[in-house]
């Protein structure tokens, strides 16, 4: 074993782990494995540490290199678990220098972090879509969140530094990089003239003509300026895709959540969305179980999914974060926050069936990966009648809908 990376959490982990991975190698490490940890749940935290009980056990030799939020949160816990031989905190994962350093601990006070990761082109081996991550911390403080204390304040990566790193992965034959962040929608007011993520996005589709798809990771749906409306509507490179955080149905549950959107502005969004984009796809994460969430406070929830025709959701059951404002709330019992999550994936499936089957009989564009498999513009596990190279964009009419992907016709 050369460096093996096990990544936990979010697009943006799986990004940073393909940067570890080159700087581990360049800095000649073997017999390394890199977990790179998750601390938005307790149970993400529990998966890191079994990973690397496990890894230890069946290999006593191995250096074992803990990252990510939990790491960076609380570094001496995750330093003295077994095989662990170093911990780097978020900001030091991404320099070359700490991987080339003998000390155990190098973990900076992440809120006096300031500069955002320098240019390094991941390598998303096998994989027809890169991430790219444009913006890094948060500024707000929902009160379930213990994320802006792994990645300190909110910062954006320069508009010509996005733009050379998209030239770099275009160039290494990437056809869709997915722009991912903390809070993207905080794109730009620390850069000179504070654009907004609209902005940017424009500028960086107009210097950028020959790539194929643009696509964005979760939006905070208080936060999507005019000109990422202007471009939902009229650029089709830009994915018909959007994944909001909305985290609940209720206004009284968003106001205890610190969230700033409301239940009405949430509906506006996807009303706006589906004018703008017809057929647009429209994801949601939505947390269950948050507490003093009463049943009738749960019942907002569910009816939200209904009369928002909610077909692609990311439920999480509540997880109490150490040091966040929610878990000094009344909690409701595990059992309870997992049944809730269960009937709110369950009031979801309908919709997601209609919206899967109102596909069938329009043409696609599919992007072919690793396993001849795909995903539509829209986001949509995609199979096509023949097998086709990894990296190939095929358009194609859908024939079938099932559960869970589209097929597609290739004449
Ligand atoms: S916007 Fe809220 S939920 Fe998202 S990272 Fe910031 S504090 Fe956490």
């Amino acid at each position: 074993m050369s460096v093996d990376v096990t990544t936990f959490g979010c697009r943006l982990n799986t990004y940073e782990s393909q940067v570890m991975r080159a700087h581990a190698e360049a800095a000649g490490l073997q017999n390394t494995l890199i977990v790179n940890t998750c601390a938005v749940t307790a149970e993400a935290e529990r998966q890191a540490r079994q990973a690397i009980r496990r890894a230890h056990r069946q290999n006593p030799e191995a250096a074992i290199i803990v990252t990510g939020c939990a790491a960076q949160i609380n570094p001496a816990a995750w330093a003295a678990l077994p095989g662990v031989t170093r911990v780097l905190g978020n900001a030091e994962k991404l320099q070359p220098e700490p991987w080339q350093a003998p000390d155990k601990l190098m973990v900076t006070d992440i809120q006096r972090v300031r500069a955002t990761a320098p240019h390094l082109v991941a390598n998303f081996a096998g994989r027809s879509r890169a991430f790219l991550e444009v913006q890094q911390g948060c500024d707000h403080r929902c009160t379930f969140c213990i994320i802006p204390f792994g990645r300190g304040p909110s910062r954006s990566v320069p508009m010509g530094e996005i733009a050379a790193r998209c030239r770099a992965l275009l160039e290494a034959g990437y056809r869709e990089i997915v722009l991912t962040g903390v809070d993207l929608t905080s794109y730009g007011p620390d850069l000179p003239g504070a654009p907004t993520l609209g902005q940017m996005l424009r500028r960086l589709l107009a210097a950028l003509p020959g790539l194929p798809r643009l696509r964005l990771s979760s939006l905070d749906p208080h936060e999507i300026d005019a000109d990422l409306w202007h471009l939902l509507e009229n650029e089709p490179r830009l994915m018909p895709h959007l994944h909001l955080s909305l985290q609940s149905g209720s206004d009284l549950i968003l106001k205890r959540m610190k969230r700033r959107h409301s239940v009405a502005e949430a509906h506006a969004v996807i009303a706006r969305a589906r004018a703008a984009r017809p057929g647009i796809a429209i994801g949601a994460d939505l947390i269950a179980g948050f507490p003093t969430e009463t049943d009738a406070l749960f019942e907002q929830t569910l009816a939200f999914i209904d009369q928002a025709e909610l077909p692609l959701l990311h439920v999480f059951p509540y997880s109490a974060r150490p040091g966040t404002p929610a878990a000094r709330m009344p909690q409701l019992p595990v059992t309870l926050r997992r049944a809730r999550a269960a009937r709110l994936r369950a009031a979801a499936a309908p919709h997601a069936a209609r919206y899967f089957a109102s596909h069938v009989g329009a043409t696609r564009s599919v992007l072919v990966e690793a396993d001849g498999s795909g995903h539509t513009e829209h986001f949509l596990p995609a199979r096509l009648t023949r097998p086709l190279p990894p990296g190939h964009i095929q358009t194609a009419r859908v024939i079938a809908a099932n559960t869970d992907h589209l097929l597609l016709e290739i004449a």
